[in-house]
């Protein structure tokens, strides 16, 4: 494949041989030179010389990812067959697992091609592709994939529709067909799965250590209160661990239904469980009203949403929504605050519990802290692939008002 070349910004070489993986608009003299999506470039510093190669794709957050520092290295079915050997071969012990079935093999610029993350359930291989620029190598991801693995099935999600959502398609792309949802095992623990019903499959992999360690530690005995639930995985777990009864509160519809079965494939009795289609801030406002308080409230909010009433923007609102659940949480009690947004540090995210706290004159502790498991490999001096950030904090009693 012919190479554009591409010159890169004086500012952004020390980043750029630090080995920060993404190409930014900014970085590049000449984008115009730059216009298929999934074109090779090769970048270049103002001398001519070679920095690295990369493929142009457009992201919200890039218009490409660096693929390689060799001059001579093409980027071909070869070169997706290296990077996807690697990746499996750090997922081997995964593989041998019998009580967990569902896992990340790959994991975009974590294993050195941005833009690209596949996760394997029970046999199924699931494809997300972060750009059209990625897409474009479609082919030889998946043959690179057919020649390492045997699968049941492939799907891929299209995440490149503007700013990044998700085509809606038939995601189906090799194999044969699922039956859906299957049923994958995360710690013993069954989880529903539909690989092809829209943007989000019914379970988040990366909680899997949290929703573990809720599980074990956490809910025996408890009151436990899961807001923006989805299909009510942390419930599950809570219920599991011996959790006294679990509320789970989510604005779709559609969650109560997932949430059922989720439960029920577990042999959890749903009647004694609350699931409740409703906005999380309406029920906050309900729950002070009928001073209803939990020993265990889970935070795990999208970044963004939409809905009707309201926007909810986790660096808008996180604040106001640990207040929310500090009012209903008992003394002693837990709140699990989750974000995957990229533009909250973890720095930022205590910050946000500080100010909380403070402003309900309460105290806290942080008792556990958890990032993203190894099978989400990031990347060493990227902070952003490193999104994940959970507190687990203990609410004390109020100090004088
Ligand atoms: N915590 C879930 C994943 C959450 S996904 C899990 O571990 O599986 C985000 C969810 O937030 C979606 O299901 C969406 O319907 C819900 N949501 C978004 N805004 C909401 C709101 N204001 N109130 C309640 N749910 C909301």
């Amino acid at each position: 494949m012919t190479e554009k070349v591409v010159k890169v910004r004086k500012k952004h070489l020390p980043s750029l041989e630090r080995g920060f993986p993404l190409i930014l608009k900014d970085a590049i003299i000449d984008e115009n030179n730059v216009k298929e999506e999934g074109e090779i470039i090769r970048l270049v510093d103002e001398q001519n010389k070679f920095l690295g190669k990369g493929y142009y794709g457009k992201q919200n957050k890039g218009i490409g990812w660096v693929l390689s520092y060799e001059q001579n290295e093409q980027i071909d079915s070869a070169f997706f067959e290296r990077k996807l050997k690697q990746a499996l071969n750090k997922r081997k012990h995964f593989f041998d697992h019998t009580e967990t079935t569902a896992f990340r093999v790959f994991n975009g610029e974590g294993d050195g091609i941005g833009g690209l993350t596949i996760d394997y359930f029970a046999g199924y291989y699931l494809i997300n592709w972060y750009s059209k620029g990625i897409y474009a190598f479609q082919k030889a991801v998946i043959d690179a994939l057919g020649k390492l693995v045997s699968w049941k099935a492939v799907y891929q999600k299209k995440r490149f529709a503007t700013k990044g959502t998700y085509i809606d398609d038939d995601d189906f792309v090799a194999g044969e067909r699922g039956i859906f949802p299957i049923i994958v095992k995360e710690n013993s623990v069954h989880l529903a799965v539909d690989l092809n019903d829209g943007a989000m499959v019914g379970v988040f992999l990366d909680q899997r250590e949290v929703r573990k360690t809720i599980k074990e530690a956490y809910a025996k005995g408890k009151t436990v209160l899961n807001t923006f639930s989805y299909t009510g995985v942390f419930s599950v777990f809570a219920a599991l661990g011996g959790a006294k009864k679990t509320t789970s509160v989510d604005l779709a519809k559609r969650s109560l239904e997932r949430t059922k079965e989720q439960f029920r494939i577990n042999q959890l009795n749903v009647e004694a469980h609350d699931i409740l289609v409703m906005d999380v801030f309406q029920y906050f406002k309900y729950a002070r009203k009928k001073n209803l308080t939990f020993d265990l409230v889970i935070l795990d909010p999208p970044s963004f949403a939409r809905s009707k009433k309201m926007t909810f923007s986790a660096v808008q609102d996180y604040q106001n929504l640990l207040k929310e659940a500090i009012s209903v949480t008992e003394n002693e009690g837990v709140i699990v605050a989750s974000t995957n947004s990229s533009a909250i540090s973890m720095n930022k995210m205590k910050g946000f519990v500080e100010k909380a706290f403070k402003e309900m004159k309460t105290s806290y502790y942080i008792v556990e802290e958890f990032s993203l498991p190894e099978d989400f490999r990031t990347k060493k001096g990227f902070e952003e692939s490193n999104y994940l950030k959970v507190l687990f904090i203990k609410k004390l009693a109020s100090f004088l008002k």
